[in-house]
């Protein structure tokens, strides 16, 4: 509110208020009244005539104010060109991360949220008092959630750390925070390698049989990221995961912390333990499951941003599961396009360290396996700065304002303070509007970026 206001009197000063306040006070209501109804029944419009033309030109309008606000429509708008700008000057990421830390689960979360004053790496609650511990404490979500991201960029993509990253040389990545349904935080990242060719010369070489450019790109894709389970299928690994549960000594890996290899007794026990862990991880953050997400009537559910991931016009999962799968790793001869190695259709990819490191569902997949890498990343960057909000929204935000502040506005104060208190209000409306959760605000609060 304070940033909205502040931007809101900056504006006043400049010369073209003027005009920005001639067309705020004269948008014609039953314009916008019009537009609003044909939008809330999924109309498209493309406005024509002058007036109509006006009620775009106020969301444009808006941007000044709300630009600098955080979380806006306009900030992720902001972002969306940022991305574009990169891959304008470094070109196509090559890949598309997304961390989802689990913050009940986690014990820096925990320690974070409770009063003790000694870490210790294990958790002793019950996942009832875990969930109160965290509801009351959103600041140590937005903490934790901000310390393992600080965590992934410095250790896993080494980025000013005296160490490569795991994928290569990091060149640059672009990262934006999103709440999901429960709130809690999640991360969607872009990443760019450094002397990575450009798609069509990487397509060229990869459908060039005398090259070992295709075995040694095949090689390199399948030692950093994998979708299927490491110590056998999935009938094995929940098998084994039931032996193991069994035994007074297991600890559900969701809640431990990783181990180190130079703490093991031995390499190859350790490399053991952690094939078994990353399986067991993913049995219990990766395995997708279409019917989870939706109630037996198919109404939305609460905690849920959407009806299941069924639930659209073709019925199809919008998460893309069942995956297709392929027996070794090959290359597509007309289109140049990667298919990876894969036998497990219900678990998406990940990379095995990432998932042992920490301990969530996770999301690691190479824009080179898809046909098209410029549809790929423009979906990407838009699906990553999508707004929550329609923008039949921000108008009904606009019409609102005129109707709570018809007083203020038939009254005598100068034009140019009527149009910045409306633009303020409408700013601060939408903002309401976004629904943000208590673990985002925290971050905002805490000077935590969101990109
Ligand atoms: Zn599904």
């Amino acid at each position: 509110m304070k940033t909205a206001s502040t931007q809101s009197y900056l504006l006043v000063d400049q010369a073209r208020f003027a005009n920005i306040s001639q067309r705020l006070l004269n948008l014609d209501q039953n314009v916008l009244a019009e537009i609003i109804e044909k939008m809330q029944n999924g109309e498209h419009i493309k406005p024509v005539t002058e007036s109509e033309k006006a009620c775009f030109q106020v969301l444009h309008d808006l941007d000044h104010v709300s630009g600098k606000v955080k979380g806006s429509v306009t900030s992720k708008k902001y972002m969306r060109n940022e991305i574009w700008s990169l891959i304008g000057a470094k070109g196509a990421p090559i890949w598309y991360i997304t961390l989802s830390p689990a913050d009940i689960q986690h014990p820096i979360c925990l320690y974070y949220a409770d009063t003790k004053e000694e870490f210790r790496p294990e958790i002793l609650l019950p996942y009832d008092e875990r969930h109160r511990l965290i509801c009351k404490n959103p600041v140590a979500g937005a903490r934790f959630f901000h310390f393992l991201v600080e965590t992934f960029i410095s250790d896993v993509l080494g980025v000013d750390s005296d160490h490569r990253g795991l994928y290569g040389e990091t060149n640059t990545y672009y990262g934006t925070v999103e709440q999901q349904g429960r709130l809690a935080l999640h991360l969607h990242m872009l990443l760019w390698l450094k002397g990575v060719l450009r798609p069509e010369e990487i397509r060229k070489r990869l459908l060039d049989p005398n090259s070992d450019f295709r075995k040694k790109m095949i090689e390199w894709l399948e030692s950093v990221h994998t979708g299927d389970f490491q110590t056998g299928t999935f009938d094995d690994v929940v098998e084994q995961v039931n032996k193991f549960s069994a035994n007074k000594s297991y600890k559900d890996p969701t809640q431990t912390l990783p181990v180190a290899p130079q703490n093991a007794l031995d390499y190859s026990t350790w490399h053991r333990q952690f094939e078994e862990t990353v399986d067991d991880l993913l049995l219990k953050t990766n395995v997708h499951n279409c019917e989870k997400y939706t109630t037996k009537s198919s109404r939305k559910r609460k905690d849920k941003d959407s009806y299941g991931c069924r639930n659209n016009k073709w019925g199809k999962c919008k998460a893309r599961f069942p995956r297709p799968l392929f027996n070794e790793t090959t290359v597509d001869a007309d289109s140049g396009a990667i298919n990876m190695k894969k036998s497990e259709p219900w678990i998406n990819t990940v990379t095995q360290v990432v998932t042992y490191l920490f301990r969530c569902n996770t999301d690691i997949t190479c824009l080179l396996s898809g046909t098209a890498i410029k549809a790929v990343v423009m979906y990407v960057s838009d699906y990553i700065t999508k707004s929550s909000l329609k923008t039949h929204t921000i108008f009904e935000s606009i019409c609102s304002v005129f109707h709570k502040n018809s007083e203020m506005i038939g009254g005598t104060l100068p034009m140019k303070e009527k149009a910045r208190m409306i633009m303020t209000k409408v700013v601060n409306m939408i903002s309401a509007k976004m629904e943000m959760g208590a673990p985002m605000i925290s971050m905002y609060l805490l000077g935590n970026p969101d990109h």
